[in-house]
This record gives C-alpha cells, structure tokens and sequence, in this order.
C-alpha cells in the first residue's frame, strides 16, 4: 500500500463496484468518499476481506474528525475530574493520593493529577498520554487485573480499530523489533517491564501502561524463509478500563516513543 493517503478514488477501485447498496449509501464510490470523510467504517461494506480491511487501513488517515474533537473530549474529562473524589477512587485505581492530587504510574513514572485535570510528571509530559490517563480516572466501572491474555480484537469494541491497530501500533513495532534487536531490551531496562517465560516467543514481555492495564509484547525474531511475528496482548481488564479508542491512542503514542528510543541507537 503506497505511503500516501487514499483519496476516494483510490479506494473505490478496491471496492466491488456493484452499488448494491448495502452499506446504506447510493454507490460504493459514495462509500469510498465517506471512509475518506471518516462517516463510514470499512467493514460497513460486507464484501471487505479482513485481510483487506487490514492493508487499506494502512492507507487511510487516522479519521479528520478525531484531531478538532479530541481537544473537546479533553475538555469533558477535565469537567469529570472536578468531581472526582480522589482519596476514594485511588486504591480502586492502582493510584494514591498525596497532597490533593492524584498520583499515577505509568510504567515505572509517576504522574500528578490534579484536581481541575491539570497533568505534571517527573519527566516529560507527552500530550497522547493525557487522554488515556484522564479517561482510566474518569472511567465509570474498574477491574483488577485477571492474568488472563486477549487480543486487540478481543476487546470491546476492538474489531473496529483493528485495522488500524495492526498497521499503527503491532506492524510498526515488529519493524522497529527486526530492525533494532536490542530494542526490546531497552524498553524492559526504560519502563520497568519484565520479561516472562510463560509463551511460545523468543521475547514476550509485560509493560503496565496504567496499573491496572498489563499488556504483553510477543515477538518472534524471522527465521530463514520465516517473517517475524509481533502480538500485543492485553489483559482481559483493560477492555473494562479503558475504552477502545484510548487503549488504541495509548498504544500508538507508545510506539511512537519507542521509534523515538530505537534512533538512540543509530
Ligand atoms: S456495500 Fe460495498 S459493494 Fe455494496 S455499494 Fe456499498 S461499498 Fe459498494
């Protein structure tokens, strides 16, 4: 899939082309001008393979509506907050409370919150972690954590995002894991992770995100004819946690920074 963004007419020449209507619009060309739009989801279209759902996601912007409203969405849980007793939630959420602030830690750093929303941490803010961190406090139900491994697609809601879970979070990393075989290692050595036995991997490791939001990093290094593999799962409370679309923004901030990390080395 070329790097630049599909325009419709690029997506229209992937679709069946019958405009038989099916996914509620007059003709697949209208239905390749709203993907484009972000008004319509690929799988809308019953005759996407998933396969395919998969490599044009890789070609399609992240939704133009998701940027203007996230400032908006950042606003609402900021409103939340303000209500939020912390000295109650905070055991309830892996956190504590020191000094009328919330204190969170996010692989190994911790991060303040106050009580109008306001974010501080001992290193540097990065601005994707604020959503994740404000929508884990504000979420309305919580789990512990399970032991028990899914996958993205497991999750609630994760069907959806699939497409552009695995070609902005899972395939990105298994590139940057084959091309920098230390990485992996420095994450363990950065963010507190741990590496764990218990799978079929030649790496799998555990990160905590949040506290109660365990994900594990599973990668196979190629093998002669043999492409690597890389899987992100996600314990079974996570999908409680967090709602899909921050666990998607949490984990392609994460990757991002792990690009970032991986050019140290060059
Ligand atoms: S459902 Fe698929 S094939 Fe039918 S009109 Fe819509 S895009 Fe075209």
């Amino acid at each position: 899939m070329s790097k630049n963004p599909l325009n419709p007419l690029d997506l229209y020449k992937h679709l069946p082309q019958t405009n038989c209507g099916r996914c509620l619009l007059p003709s697949c060309l209208a239905f390749a001008a709203g993907i484009v739009a972000g008004n319509k989801k690929l799988q809308e279209c019953p005759f996407i393979s998933i396969e395919l759902q998969e490599q044009l996601a890789e070609g399609l912007q992240p939704r133009s509506k998701l940027e203007p409203n996230q400032a908006q969405f950042i606003d609402r849980l900021e409103e939340k907050i303000r209500t939020i007793d912390f000295a109650q939630v905070a055991p309830v959420l892996g956190a504590t409370c020191r000094d009328s602030q919330l204190v969170i830690s996010s692989m190994g750093k911790d991060f303040y919150i106050d009580q109008q929303g306001q974010l501080r941490s001992e290193c540097h803010i990065i601005p994707w972690v604020k959503a994740p961190l404000l929508s884990y406090v504000t979420n309305t139900t919580h789990q512990g954590i399970t032991g028990d491994w899914i996958t993205f697609r497991e999750l609630k809601g994760g069907i959806d995002w699939q497409g552009l879970f695995t070609s902005r979070c899972e395939r990105p990393l298994q590139q940057l894991a084959d091309e920098h075989p230390e990485l992996l290692g420095d994450i363990i050595d950065l963010f507190m992770g741990r590496k764990t036995e218990a799978f079929d991997a030649d790496i799998a490791l555990t990160l905590h995100p949040l506290p109660h939001f365990p994900i594990l990093i599973c990668y196979q290094a190629p093998e002669e004819d043999l492409e690597s593999k890389l899987t992100i799962f996600f314990d079974a409370c996570c999908g409680v946690n967090l709602h899909i679309k921050s666990i998607y923004t949490l984990c392609a901030g994460l990757i991002q920074m792990f690009d970032k990390i991986s050019k140290l080395h060059i």
